[in-house]
């Protein structure tokens, strides 16, 4: 597991051996649910992204639940953060919160796109020691160029960013060891688990979330590995999916809270990422060069 030790006593009831790894064919989206319908044999068909047809199993099934003070769904930068800041809080405040965080990735980090040119603002003021603890920071920013590239020619162009300061590092790095930081102070972080629905009690309050089944066939059947999803309750619950998170969307929805708090709708981009090998003799550490044009047309 990457070098993370899972200490909880509670793991062994949460335990990855026991629940295998999850097929994100099988997340179950809770926006697609919404435009998906039964079949007679009890199955949801699911629409998926894809345009296939996935099918899980509706029967109502027992799970396993657990509680904890506060439920962190994405150990992305966000919930790493706010998993860190509440146990140095507990520690100021001499209480005890548990805090657990979900992460769909089979490991933390697994899912957070690498390349980053990081501002250090914000973690000096969480972990100030992050220079002697040894966070995979190393590299600061030696300059910043804008170019307008065009089929055989770059056109530099005044650069509008200020990099002065930051540092080029890798998010993926990065994450894995806030969830170092993160158990170190007792939080307990479970990777390879996909948050895929949100509790409600009875008076419509979310209550916790709950992770999806596992070892469900193709059609929707059980297989001999079919485990239940568990579930895990908060007296809060945090959601840090990242942008376009599903169970964000659900509960923005829910409770209406675009319109309540004016705020944006979760947006997205999709782009493509390339890792370029270059020779030696052209790698200047830090080098930061921002490009427009080629091999977009006009
Ligand atoms: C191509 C690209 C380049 C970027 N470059 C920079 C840059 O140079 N500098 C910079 O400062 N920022 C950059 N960003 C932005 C930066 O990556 C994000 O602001 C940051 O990652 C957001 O952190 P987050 O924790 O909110 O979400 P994320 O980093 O998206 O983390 C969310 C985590 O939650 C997990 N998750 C989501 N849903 C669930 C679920 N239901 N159950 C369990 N786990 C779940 C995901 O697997 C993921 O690990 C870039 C972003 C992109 C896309």
């Amino acid at each position: 597991m990457d070098g993370y030790s899972l200490n909880s006593t509670k793991i062994e009831t949460f335990n990855r051996s026991k629940y295998g790894f999850f097929s994100s064919g099988y997340l179950i989206i809770p926006t697609n649910i919404a435009t998906s319908s039964r079949n007679g044999n009890g199955l949801l068909n699911v629409q998926s992204p894809a345009g296939g047809v996935r099918r899980f199993c509706s029967e109502p099934v027992s799970r396993d639940s657990m509680n904890y003070d506060v439920v962190i769904v994405g150990a992305g930068p966000a919930g790493l953060s706010a998993a860190i800041r509440l146990k140095q809080l507990c520690k100021e405040k001499d209480v005890d919160l548990s805090v657990c965080v979900v992460e769909k990735g089979a490991e933390v980090g697994a899912h957070i796109l690498s390349g980053n040119v990081f501002e250090p603002r914000a973690l000096n003021e969480l972990l100030p020691q992050w220079k002697q603890e040894e966070a995979p920071i190393h590299v600061p920013v030696s300059s910043d160029k804008f170019w307008l590239l065009s089929k055989t020619r770059a056109f530099s162009l005044p650069c509008p960013f200020n990099n002065e300061g930051n540092y080029v590092i890798s998010l993926s790095q990065l994450v894995r060891w806030l969830g170092l930081k993160a158990e170190e102070l007792g939080v307990e972080i479970y990777p390879g688990f996909a948050a895929s629905e949100i509790l409600y009690d009875t008076s419509n309050k979310v209550i916790g979330i709950a992770t999806n089944d596992m070892g469900v066939a193709k059609d929707g059947s059980r297989k001999h590995n079919f485990q239940p999803g568990v579930e895990l309750k908060g007296r809060i619950t945090l959601l840090g999916e990242g942008c376009r998170g599903s169970l964000s969307e659900k509960v923005i929805r829910k409770y209406n809270l675009r319109e309540k708090g004016q705020g944006q709708h979760q947006t997205y981009a999709l782009g493509i990422k390339e890792v370029w090998e270059i020779s030696a003799d052209k790698h200047e550490p830090g080098s930061v060069l921002h490009t427009i044009g080629w091999p977009l047309g006009s």
